[in-house]
Formats: structure tokens, C-alpha cells, sequence
């Protein structure tokens, strides 16, 4: 069974979405690019979060033809395929519907930049996309589109949820997790008055030091 390894990675960070209240049933997905072969492992469409097994991950390539797994594919590969074509530096990517940032997604509007975290993390807003239709690569132009003028990893997609991107599929959903807990900090904020805008060069500042100097 090819990229073995692989597979158990994507598996092992599936229960991370149920665990962390990303998802409902069977809804979101994840996905990681090999660099070696440029091969794609991502989760098989309408398989629940606790039957997931490293060998029921689907390997495809790059343009989302099954190369290897006894299941279908999620319905969201065509989309990632795109976003690994466009993106050379992605080698992970996440989709859900986080309740929080997908309540931004339904009004149309972007996560604002209003604490240190966020400037840490995302430096700066998280955009939010137009609407796309599933199913085909249109999910996939509007990420890469709305993630082109951003440091962001995550984007919102109107009326739909999140797509977060990363070096690794690790990365990819720690961008997930931190968007939604983001949102859900913001949607309080907004309940209890308006948020202090950060002013933009101390997000610059935030976002510096946590990028280059932070952690071990
Ligand atoms: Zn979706």
C-alpha cells in the first residue's frame, strides 16, 4: 500500500476535527500533499470520523485521479488538487463548516483582525470568498483567489465554511482550529460592543515576532 505513512498521519489528524467541534457527522476533510511523488492523500467521501483507517484514506494525483484506495474520494478533491497545483508551498489542506467562522461565511464577512492572537496567527483579517458550487474546482479558484493578497492560512467561503492551508496537514489544522476559536471570540466581542481595531503596524509587529522569534 503506497505512502503509508501518509495515510496514517491524515487519518491520526481526522479525529482532531470531531475532537476540537470543527464538525458534524460526516462533513469535512483533509487532505496532504507527499513532496516527493506529489501524490495526494485525502478522506474518502461520506465515511464517518471513528470508521476512518489509515488503509480507507484515497491516494490521488494532482488532477484528482484515483491512484490508490477502495473508496471514493471526498467530494472536495477536485478543489484541493487545485490548491496543491496552485500553491507549490501548501502540502495541507482542511475543509469544515466550524460553526462560528462559517456564521461569518453566511453574512459574507471577513473574520476582523482584533486580537494579538489573530495577529500572531493570520496577521492580519481572514477573508472571506464569494460563493462557489461543490463538486468541481470552483471551491478551489476562490481559496487560491482570496488567499493570493493575504498572510493568512485560512479563508472563509460565503454561505459555506472554511478552507485553512499549511506547510503540512498539521499546520493545516491548526489553521482550522484557530479560525474557528477566532470567530468564536469575535462573535462575542461583537455582542458585547464594537472591537478596538489593532492598528496595523503593530499587527505587523504581532505577526514578525511570532512568526520568526517565537517558540523553541
Ligand atoms: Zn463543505
Amino acid at each position: 500500500m503506497q505512502l503509508m505513512e501518509l495515510r496514517r498521519i491524515v487519518c491520526d489528524l481526522h479525529a482532531e476535527l470531531p475532537k476540537n467541534n470543527l464538525v458534524a457527522w460526516t462533513s469535512g476533510n483533509i487532505s496532504a500533499r507527499d513532496p516527493q511523488t506529489g501524490l495526494v492523500v485525502i478522506k474518502p467521501s461520506g465515511v464517518k470520523f471513528p470508521d476512518l483507517r489509515p488503509e480507507n484514506m484515497v491516494v490521488v494525483d494532482l488532477d484528482g485521479k484515483i491512484v490508490e484506495g477502495d473508496f471514493k474520494a471526498s467530494s472536495d478533491t477536485a478543489s484541493h488538487c487545485y490548491i496543491y497545483r496552485q500553491l507549490p508551498q501548501v502540502n495541507g489542506i482542511v475543509h469544515t463548516h466550524s460553526r462560528y467562522a462559517t456564521a461569518f461565511a453566511i453574512v459574507g464577512r471577513e473574520i476582523p483582525c482584533v486580537t494579538t492572537a489573530m495577529s500572531d496567527e493570520f496577521g492580519g483579517t481572514i477573508p472571506c470568498g464569494g460563493f462557489a458550487l461543490i463538486g468541481g474546482e470552483e471551491i478551489g479558484r476562490v481559496v487560491v483567489d482570496t488567499l493570493k493578497d493575504s498572510r493568512s492560512p485560512s479563508c472563509l467561503l460565503q454561505n459555506h465554511g472554511v478552507f485553512a492551508v499549511g506547510k503540512s496537514a498539521e499546520a493545516a489544522v491548526k489553521a482550522a482550529i484557530m479560525t474557528e476559536d477566532n470567530a468564536a471570540i469575535v462573535w462575542t466581542a461583537l455582542q458585547l460592543g464594537t472591537p478596538i481595531p489593532i492598528a496595523p503596524a503593530d499587527i505587523d509587529r504581532l505577526y514578525d515576532r511570532y512568526q520568526n522569534v517565537y517558540g523553541q
